[in-house]
């Protein structure tokens, strides 16, 4: 439930409503916005009544929350989730973007692909070293060696990373390379790996799984969140329908009704959706439009001789031009990319 505190409340007001949540064995969580403080309630008691905290000073209402999602939905938390990864804001006014390879394939191939995100304005470096591949007979990705680079490769350039952990035994190793640990589509209903990733505290970005409706997604996010932890991105990567001309179907709703459910920050994977690098600009455009508050697209020094999702990869030119475009769309709703 949510404790909902008049305009103009004061700072003791707010103390005791906290202390009354405490002392029935709840967990306060204050949100402060503009106008007012709103506190989540979170306790497994069922029979905690509202009628609890209503007559407190300084309290306006009592709301249960109605979603089966709490701490993910915008009643439990209504101002935005803003969070800053080594000087990378994410939930803000700046829309993020990230890029790089589908996986890190070489020394030489994460240099190149990390110095042309650089140079065009992406602001963290992607690259997966454990890689979800369809097939067992693909590249699997490098694993540590690939953690090692893609790290030497962030450290270069200036740019944080983020990277896919796939299992909770290496949750640890991961955590040791990169910023960012990114939840792939496959694995979102993994729940062992979300409330381990809990524990771990470091900034997770969670990917729609491919026949994963938003409620699920939402809910996923609620296992990390109810264990203790709250720097989520989320992130749209397609779903699967029966188009074929795509690899995947762009969800683009997904961004204002997730926003519209939830404080957290949104991302849009348009590489992952699109499946050709063609595409890929007019979606992230849509993104961005749409009100994205991050991209996360693949780029390659050389997509054609890719280990990994080369067809869908932007070579480092059509990125940089990319983003150039992207840029005039943050402008043109009020937001900005630096
Ligand atoms: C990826 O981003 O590298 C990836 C494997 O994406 P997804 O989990 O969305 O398929
Ligand atoms: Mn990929």
């Amino acid at each position: 439930m949510i404790v909902v505190m008049r305009i103009g409340a004061s700072e003791a007001d707010i103390a005791d409503v906290i202390e009354a949540i405490e002392k029935e064995g709840g967990k306060a969580y204050v949100d402060r916005g503009v106008e007012r403080v709103v506190i989540g309630v979170r306790t497994d008691r069922h029979d905690l009544s509202p009628d609890a905290f209503r007559m407190l000073h300084g309290v306006e209402d009592v709301i249960r929350v109605s979603k089966p999602y709490k701490m993910a939905s915008r009643e439990f938390h209504p101002s935005d989730t803003v969070f800053t990864v080594r000087g990378v804001t994410f939930g803000g006014k700046q829309v993020v973007i990230i890029a790089g390879p589908c996986s890190v394939e070489s020394e030489e191939q994460i240099m190149a692909a990390a110095r042309a995100a650089k140079a065009a304005g992406a602001h963290v470096l992607r690259g997966g070293a454990f890689k979800p591949r369809s097939s067992p007979y693909s590249f699997q990705g490098l694993g540590e060696k690939g953690l090692l680079l893609l790290a030497e490769a962030g450290r270069e350039t200036g740019l944080p990373v983020i990277t896919e952990v796939m299992h909770p035994r290496h949750i640890d190793l991961v955590a040791a390379y990169a910023d960012i640990l990114q939840v792939g589509a496959r694995n979102m209903q993994n729940f062992d790996l979300l409330k381990e990733l809990a524990l771990l505290h470091k900034p997770i970005m969670l990917k729609r799984g491919m026949a994963a409706s938003l409620e699920e997604l939402l809910l996923s996010a609620e296992y990390i969140l109810a264990g203790g932890y709250g720097e989520i991105i989320l992130c749209e990567r397609g779903i699967r329908t029966f188009e074929t001309a795509t690899r995947n179907t762009l969800d683009i709703s997904a961004v204002p009704v997730i926003k519209s459910l939830s404080h957290l920050p949104v991302a849009i994977d348009p590489s992952h959706a699109a499946g050709t690098a063609q595409y890929v600009p007019s979606l992230s455009l849509a993104a961005i439009a749409a009100g994205a508050d991050a991209l996360m697209v693949e780029m390659h020094p050389d997509p054609a001789t890719a280990k990994s999702d080369g067809l869908q990869s932007l070579t480092p030119q059509a990125f940089a031009d990319m983003v150039v475009q992207c840029r005039r769309v943050a402008e043109a709703i009020g937001r900005s990319i630096l």
